[in-house]
């Protein structure tokens, strides 16, 4: 899950993390209202699920109350690669000497949370990465300890000469790490943490994402997360509990269970076809989740071919072919549907797609070589 800046800001805040007051405004007049209490400079910010806004003019800086509402008439309503802005963030306007990169991520070829820090900040991380990699120092957690206290300090004079700053810096990551481990946080970055012209070390940007298996034990956490600024198919595919992510290809794939859904989306790609989502019905026997499915792929306009792949073990081919049979009933299909059913009940499941004029076929190959075929 993706929380915003504001609230990736509170948390941070909370476990300590110097981070300048900021006021969340959703209108140009509360924009110039909070821009009036903060003595006028101040920074007017883009609140949306990507990074990059300030390349994208989704940051502004204003040096009164009217040219933050300028700021904000400008950046509210405006689109960030896709995604509308309905919310800014508005807070006093730091002065910046330096700016650097700290961040914690989940590394799962490592198997541990990794601090990654750069005293090149400010700009995107893996463009670092990617053209100096030597920049950027990282640091495997070991869970058993946490951070310790002398391993936070190296971090720290790695990223300052000056001592004053590199002692601040290694106690916001100790914050920091708390933060992240208290959120069930899978990322947790500050980009860039600064220094101001006084020497204070300061967090002026936050992102956070959340682990969604750890969101049913942290409710305060959950709550966090903003409906209208998620993909809506992906959001109602939760409700139904599918597992569905949206991709850019033709091929709208149903499949059960998560390894034969990537099988299915691998043999897809050898076929020529690209997959247009990756769809894990699960283990039951639902009929109503295999309607929400192909609801959610014949509503994505890149669809042009939807193909079912289901292996029957707990999941019933019955069951989904009344699913596949009570969902086109229901709806109008505008794409050449291909359906692969073996296992538990197949046969079943065949005579009732039969009697409804589908096809059904038992090998996965020729299913989906037909599916990517029809899409063409
Ligand atoms: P992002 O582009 O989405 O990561 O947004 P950021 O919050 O990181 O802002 C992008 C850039 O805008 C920063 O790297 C800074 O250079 C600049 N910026 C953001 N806030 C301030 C501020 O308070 N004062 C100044 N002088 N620059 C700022
Ligand atoms: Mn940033």
């Amino acid at each position: 899950m993706n929380i915003h800046e504001f609230q990736a800001r509170r948390i941070f805040a909370s476990h300590g993390i110097p981070v300048p007051d900021a006021e969340v405004a959703t209108t140009p007049d509360e924009a110039a209202a909070a821009a009036e209490r903060f003595g006028g400079r101040v920074v007017v910010k883009a609140q949306i699920h990507a990074g990059g806004r300030g390349k994208a003019g989704g940051v502004k800086l204003a040096a009164s109350p009217a040219e933050a509402r300028i700021n904000a008439e400008h950046v509210l309503g405006m689109k960030i690669k896709g995604i509308e802005v309905r919310r800014v963030l508005v807070a006093p306007a730091e002065e910046i000497a330096s700016e650097a990169y700290v961040g914690i991520v989940l590394d799962r070829a490592r198997q541990a949370d990794t601090i990654m820090v750069s005293s090149e900040g400010g700009v995107d991380i893996e463009e670092v990465a990617a053209t100096m990699p030597e920049a950027i120092r990282k640091l495997a957690v070991d869970p058993r300890y946490g951070l310790l206290n002398h391993q936070a300090t190296l971090l720290g004079h790695h990223l300052y000469d000056d001592p004053r700053a590199a002692r601040q810096a290694a106690s916001i990551l100790g914050k920091l790490y708390e933060a992240y481990r208290a959120s069930g946080a899978t990322l947790a970055e500050i980009n860039p943490l600064i220094v101001n012209p006084a020497g204070e070390v300061k967090a002026i940007d936050a992102k956070m994402n959340i682990d969604d298996n750890a969101l049913f034990r942290l409710p305060d956490i959950a709550a966090l997360r903003d409906l209208e600024a998620e993909n809506p198919a992906e959001a109602r595919a939760r409700e139904a509990e599918l597992s569905y992510i949206q991709l850019d290809g033709n091929v709208g794939c149903c499949v059960n269970g998560a390894g034969l859904a990537m099988a299915t989306m691998d043999l897809v790609k050898y076929y020529g076809g690209e997959p247009a989502n990756f769809l894990d019905i699960g283990g039951s026997s639902n009929p109503e989740k295999v309607v929400t499915a192909l609801e959610l792929m014949t509503e994505d306009p890149g669809v042009t071919s939807i193909l079912f792949n289901i292996f029957g073990g707990i999941t019933r081919c019955d069951d989904v072919a009344n699913g596949i049979v009570e969902a086109t009933s229901r709806m109008e299909l505008r794409v050449p549907i291909t359906i692969r059913l073996t296992g538990t009940n197949e046969e079943e499941g065949v005579a009732i797609l039969a009697e409804h004029g589908f096809e059904a076929m038992i090998d996965m190959d020729r299913a989906v070589e037909t599916a990517v075929r029809r899409g063409n």
